[in-house]
């Protein structure tokens, strides 16, 4: 699945490519599956708008599109869920099979949406004014010291799950909350509630270094993983202990652990970890 460095990746990558562009046409394809917005609405709200630009909100990508004919600004909304995928090509680039959306642009390049598992989900919203878009939680990247305690505060839940409950921080997985607490020599499995300001502080410089880094580095997922001109082949972000059950902890060379917690594989030093 992809995570928040992925989903920045590929919203800057589209951004790049389309920001500017205008919809010419749009095609979407008969499974009900990935439309929260019934496909003939899409459609008719896309054809015809420039794209302004595309974020990220959480794990959604975002594209912005202009004014047409006085009916306002829209957003058309990418979630990727497991396996989707938001390409940028040529129109005789071939068609991969469970592309579910087509996109053609003024300038002869296509963005489009493919998505083999169907749990990813596009939407269109008219804002008539409104802000648009917003995701639940908190945004790791930006979150200030005070407020991102504020999140953990009274929690008798472990610090991974809070970290991975999307209501309250906007887009961390499994795979950065085990390197984040890696980093900031915390016990995965402790309680939210019972962690000290100074430990907190720590999360959340880690939090940001790690998925900052992952950024840079343009994603780490080791499921699929695509950006937006269709390149395969991300490579993989060091992890210290994602995935490196029973090898030397790269500080202290004890064997990595691997436990339940919140349900999901959690990786961790015993020693380094508090
Ligand atoms: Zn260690």
């Amino acid at each position: 699945m992809p995570e928040l460095p992925e989903v920045e990746t590929i919203a800057r990558g589209v951004h790049e490519r389309v920001r500017g562009d205008r919809i010419v046409q749009a095609w979407f394809s008969g499974f009900p599956q990935p439309f929260k917005t019934p496909p003939e609405k899409q459609a008719a709200g896309l054809e015809g708008r420039v794209v302004l630009g595309v974020h990220r909100e959480g794990k959604h990508i975002v594209v912005e599109l202009g004014n047409r004919q006085q009916v306002g600004e829209a957003q058309w909304i990418v979630h990727l869920g497991m396996t989707g995928q938001l390409l940028v090509t040529t129109p005789d680039g071939p068609v991969a099979a469970h592309t579910h959306a087509r996109l053609s642009l003024a300038s002869g390049r296509e963005l489009r949406f493919v998505d083999p598992r169907r749990f990813g989900r596009l939407e269109f919203r008219e804002l008539h004014g409104s802000e648009g878009f917003g995701a639940p939680g908190a945004e790791p990247l930006t979150i200030v010291a005070d407020e991102f305690a504020a999140l953990f505060r009274h929690r008798k839940l472990s610090i991974k799950a809070a970290l991975l409950n999307q209501t309250l921080l906007a887009g961390v997985g499994n795979i950065y909350a085990d390197e984040s607490l890696f980093r900031a020599g915390i016990r995965p499995g402790k309680r939210a509630g019972r962690l000290t300001r100074a430990e907190l502080e720590r999360l959340r410089l880690s939090l940001g270094e790690v998925l900052r880094h992952a950024i840079r580095l343009g994603g780490s997922s080791v499921s699929d993983y695509v950006d937006a001109d269709g390149v395969r082949g991300f490579f993989q972000l060091e992890h210290c202990v994602y995935q490196r059950t029973g090898l030397p902890c790269l500080r202290c060379e004890a064997p990595i652990r691997r436990i339940l917690v919140a349900g999901r594989g959690t990786h961790y030093c015993p020693e380094c970890q508090r």
